[in-house]
């Protein structure tokens, strides 16, 4: 397999450095680029180091055999019009991002033989509801009610991760009413409270993808939060998730800063209790007294720290308080006729065996059932305008669904593109069963596929530099949101981290992590004109 030509970034050599910078970021992910962004905004000349060859993180890209797909990004909420979001998506590309709208019915829900669809706006989607569940309508209500409630606390959270421990002691009475105890139950327990219809439930939790746990096992409040951030539909990046990096970089060279592709760093290096810089992968050392890491939470303390700076500093403790997220597979499909032609819509699929979504992901997981709990196809072509332009004549298709990392332990740290026969086997077998999802929605594309990839967790380990294939940083559980420790600052002098495990996984949701980093880092009185410049 050819190696993707569509590259955003610079690539790294010693000689290419700056003889100084003020902040080193690790990753070139949304969190990343982000908080190097907004530094730059601030006048600081920032490093962004990606190990990937192209950057972006999860929002890259690739292209192959005419085709270009979006591993990370299938649609975003909230940017239609000038939400806080959208205003900082606009000021970190200088307005050059631009959004089209999916259908209104954004997202499709098969639930055993059933058929409900996710309807933008949010009379829509309760009118909607309402007729397909008329006994519910005072349910889907205080639904919507708790979602309201639950979206201020959202906004305390944010302010939580940014403040220091002391300031935090403090706010805590502001803290606790303004994050109520069953923001923290799962999401289950809550809509059982008020509705004991198991489809309508189902229906409600029918994006649990998007935070990769379903209903029993995630917290409400993450679960209030996706369900806001779609109420108003789905939007994709006109011209592909690749735009998203591409657009934001020049704010970083603007101030001399620069993104270098195909730069792994082994260590961060900690002198004294104190980080003096990062070590990269071919031994060149970069001195620097301010390093911000967006590589994660599991890569940061359990990889690129020394054990006994982790030791010492107490992240050995806290560790086994989080865990990794659900390791997945994604199909990248290829057809030689245009979505227009093929019948394929602005609409997303989540199929699922029943509407007992725990049930299904547990016998799943312990073998009890070959069935995938979830398949997630996506259409990337049919909802970029700008897609033919690049591609004419051609259409592409993205699958996800979920795959025990223990499955494909046995390749870990094996290199892309040479596992072996038994590898690519086990992808053909996974490929089938998945692309019979796909041909069983639409049949119309059967015989009309050019051409199709699998991806493993391994390969989201090589590409996006994770350990165990993680499809979104740390699981979003009521312990997880509750860990203090995992904001912006850290115990180590020096060290800042940002990221989806700092806040919460999404493009906007890293987006925002690297708001809160940047000010963490700066005090609020040097980031307010930034704030102004964003939002005034
Ligand atoms: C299959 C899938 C579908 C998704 N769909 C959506 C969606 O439709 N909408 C949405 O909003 N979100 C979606 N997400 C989630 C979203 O993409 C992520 O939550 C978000 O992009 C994470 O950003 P980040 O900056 O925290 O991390 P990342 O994007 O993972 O960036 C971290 C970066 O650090 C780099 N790195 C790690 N270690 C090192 C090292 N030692 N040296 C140098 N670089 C290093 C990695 O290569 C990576 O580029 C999806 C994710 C997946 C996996």
């Amino acid at each position: 397999m050819k190696a993707s030509t569509l590259r955003i970034g610079h690539r790294y050599r010693p000689n290419r450095l700056a003889p100084d910078y003020d902040a080193i970021v690790i990753g070139s992910g949304m969190g990343g680029l982000t908080t190097a962004a907004l530094l730059s905004e601030l006048g600081w000349k920032v490093c962004v180091l990606e190990q990937h060859y192209t950057a972006g993180g999860y929002t890259h890209s690739y292209e192959r055999n005419g085709y270009e797909w979006d591993p990370g990004v299938h649609y975003i909420g909230d940017v239609g019009t000038r939400t806080r979001s959208r205003r900082m998506f606009d000021f970190l590309s200088g307005g050059k991002l631009e959004w089209a709208p999916m259908a209104a019915e954004y997202d499709r829900f098969y639930i055993g033989d059933k058929i409900f669809n996710a309807i933008a706006g949010k009379q829509e989607f309760r009118d909607n509801l309402v007729q397909r569940f008329p006994r519910e309508e005072q349910a889907i209500d205080r639904y919507l009610v708790l979602l309201a409630k639950a979206s201020k606390a959202t906004s305390a959270l944010g302010i939580s991760r940014v403040l220091k421990p002391w300031q935090r002691f403090l706010a805590a009475p502001y803290l606790k009413w303004s994050n109520p105890k069953w923001l923290y139950r799962n999401t289950y327990d809550v809509l059982r409270e008020l509705t004991d219809d198991p489809d309508l439930i189902a229906v409600l939790c029918g994006q649990w993808g998007d935070m990769g746990l379903p209903p029993k096992r995630s917290a409400f409040m993450m679960h209030a939060m996706i369900a806001r951030h779609y109420m108003h539909g789905g939007f994709y990046p006109v011209g592909g998730s690749w735009r998203i990096a591409e657009s934001i970089i020049p704010k970083i060279q603007k101030t001399g800063g620069e993104v270098f592709t195909y730069a792994l760093v082994k260590e961060i290096l900690v002198n004294d209790g104190t980080v003096t810089g990062v070590e990269m992968s071919d031994g060149h050392r970069i001195d620097c007294s301010c390093v911000i890491s967006s590589a994660g939470i599991g890569n940061t303390f359990g990889h690129l720290l020394p054990d006994a700076v982790t030791e010492r500093a107490g992240y050995k403790k806290l560790l086994p308080r989080v865990t990794p997220s659900f390791a997945h597979l994604g199909v990248y499909i290829g057809l030689r006729e245009t979505a227009a032609e093929l019948g394929i819509p602005k609409t997303n699929f989540w199929i699922y065996p029943s509407n007992d979504y725990d049930a299904a992901v547990e016998n799943f997981i312990e073998g009890r059932s070959t069935e995938f709990p979830v398949v997630y196809i996506s259409f990337p072509s049919a909802k970029d305008p700008d897609y033919l332009n690049r591609h004419p004549g051609t259409a592409t298709v993205e699958i996800v669904a979920p795959a025990p990392y223990e499955w494909f332990e046995k390749w870990q740290g094996s290199t892309w593109g040479k596992r072996g026969d038994d590898y690519e086997a086990f992808k053909k077998e996974l490929g089938e069963r998945l692309m019979s999802y796909l041909y069983d929605k639409l049949p119309q594309l059967k015989g009309k596929v050019d051409y199709y990839e699998v991806s493993t967790p391994q390969s989201t380990n090589w590409f996006a530099g994770y350990q165990r294939g993680e499809l979104y940083g740390l699981d979003h559980t009521p312990e997880r949101l509750q860990q203090d420790w995992l904001g912006p600052r850290t115990r180590i002098p020096g060290l800042w981290l940002t990221g989806q495990d700092t806040l919460t996984c999404g493009v906007t949701g890293a987006m925002m992590s690297g708001m809160l980093t940047t000010m963490a880092m700066v005090g609020m009185r040097k980031m307010g004109p930034v704030m102004k410049k964003v939002y005034g």
